[in-house]
């Protein structure tokens, strides 16, 4: 019997702490021994001029999830899972949805049935449209099935929730011991500047951006945190577009508050002027929030440089260009309210942010681990993801930090027909993806049986402790 059943030869192994030139020797699935040289066992690869990276974690992903309309999002599992290994990602966290007046258990079934084909290892957010007695009650058993963390909407139709209902799942969330994730915007406000846009016959899709500029994203950010804090709750502000918006959470976590900010590609490398391309074209770049000015990129690597923003994850949300699924849903001739949101990015992420990140000297390559594995996997409780240790999942990315790619969609696997990063240069490549000690992908060939990939139960985890610190030393909560 070999020692080992791989051993990744020759590279430098990078963590969010350390890097080191060090052979990576895996047993059983897991990292079993990392030394200056390895001797000769089982497969070897040779990562010679190679970074030998943590797989990456994606705890923001929109995959087969199910809509209250009955539709379905394009990308399955399978799919998901090969757009994933090809950009160096091993396991993402997906959500499982509840629809207003609707208990989640059946809903939730029915997600686990689609999560089996998955062959990366995923894990579930859980969303919350409806905090009703009966749906609380639900909680308990969907957090001991390891769904440690909700989500909840401060707008959208038919998904947003008032803060009365934020409330009461921050409250649920303390006395589960479950992370709260918040998609920060402000409802009322864009519900409002959509009717006067509309009414001025602003209606392509740039004017989406208009309908949300950055204050509406900050107050609900704001009011998010502040709830949060009533409550004692840890949360994480989903997907922050703009340095106005990270300025606030920068000075919650002042306050000592649990607060954590995630950003994603699309406000590092997408702008709103991408949206004022002619015609339909424009809906290929909408997502919410909004891609801002190019200006605020640097602001948001300054955001990320000090340590504000913990998480970027790609926000995975795909609808394909043409097709009765798509952004065209609802035909062509409509106006920026009724074309679906949500851009694919679940293989362009890594590249995009180690392109735009580590390349271009804005952070050093263990900061990119941080930002794109270890955080991810330390915040959202899931044991053993997110490193190369001696005992941790063998995911693992090798990659290429000098070779050049242009992107195309072809590169992305996914089952959408468009990436909105059409053409970009990019510097730094994943060569082969490994997850649990397989070669899922290797030179742009994914290669994984569908089924093959875990759910990932997370179980309790001390980071996401309340603090103890309530208002007048009473604990609404208990
Ligand atoms: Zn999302």
């Amino acid at each position: 019997m070999s020692e080992f059943d791989l051993v990744i030869r020759g590279g430098t192994v990078v963590t969010a702490a350390d890097t080191m030139r060090a052979d990576v020797g895996i047993r059983g699935g897991k990292v079993a021994a990392l030394a200056d040289s390895l001797p000769e066992s089982g497969r070897t690869i040779d990562a010679a001029g190679l970074l030998v990276m943590p797989g990456g974690v994606d705890t923001h992903c929109h995959i087969e999830q199910l809509e209250a309309n009955g539709s379905v999002h394009e990308d399955s599992f399978v799919t998901a899972s090969a757009s994933a290994f090809a950009g160096g990602t091993t396991s993402a966290i997906c959500f499982s949805s509840q629809f207003k007046g609707h208990p989640i258990g059946p809903t939730l079934d029915d997600y686990r049935r689609r999560a089996r084909a998955s062959m990366m290892d995923v894990s579930f957010h859980q969303i919350i449209t409806d905090p009703t007695d009966a749906v609380l009650k639900e909680l308990p058993g969907i957090v001991a099935a390891g769904i440690r963390s909700f989500k909840v909407f401060m707008t959208y139709d038919p998904l947003h929730v008032n803060d009365a209902e934020v409330l009461r799942v921050l409250a649920a969330a303390k006395k589960l011991g479950a992370m709260v994730t918040v998609h920060c915007e402000n409802y009322a406000a864009i519900g409002f500047l959509t009717e006067a846009l509309l009414a001025a016959g602003h209606t392509a899709p740039k004017y989406h951006a208009w309908s949300r500029p950055p204050v509406v994203e900050r107050e609900a950010t704001y009011r998010a945190m502040a709830l949060a804090e009533l409550i004692d709750t840890p949360i994480q502000v989903f997907h922050v577009s703009s340095a106005e918006v990270a300025e606030e959470i920068a000075r919650a976590k002042a306050r000592g508050l649990k607060v954590w900010g995630e950003t994603c590609p699309q406000y590092l490398a997408l702008t709103a002027a991408h949206m004022d391309r002619p015609g339909f074209e424009g809906a290929k770049f909408m997502c919410s929030p909004a891609p801002r000015e190019e200006a605020e990129h640097e602001r948001m690597w300054g955001m990320i440089r000090r340590g504000v923003l913990d998480v970027i994850s790609s926000d995975h949300c795909g609808f394909s260009y043409e097709g009765s699924a798509g952004k065209g849903q609802n035909g062509r001739d409509v106006t920026f309210r009724d074309i679906p949101n949500g851009i694919p990015g679940l293989a362009a992420r890594l590249p995009i942010v180690f392109s735009e990140g580590v390349s271009k000297g804005r952070i050093t390559a263990n900061e990119f681990v941080s930002l794109t594995a270890t955080n991810p996997a330390k915040l959202f409780g899931l044991a053993g993801k997110g490193t190369i240790a001696i005992g941790a999942d063998a995911d693992v990315t090798l990659w290429d930090p000098a070779k050049q790619v242009t992107l195309t969609n072809a590169l992305m696997h996914h089952a959408i027909d468009y990436t909105p990063y059409e053409g970009m240069a990019i510097t730094g490549w994943p060569v082969a993806t490994i997850r649990r000690g397989e070669v899922v992908m290797q030179d742009g060939k994914v290669q994984a049986a569908p089924g093959s990939g875990r759910f990932l139960a997370r179980g309790p985890y001390p980071l996401i402790a309340p603090r103890g610190i309530v208002a007048n030393g009473f604990d609404p909560v208990s």
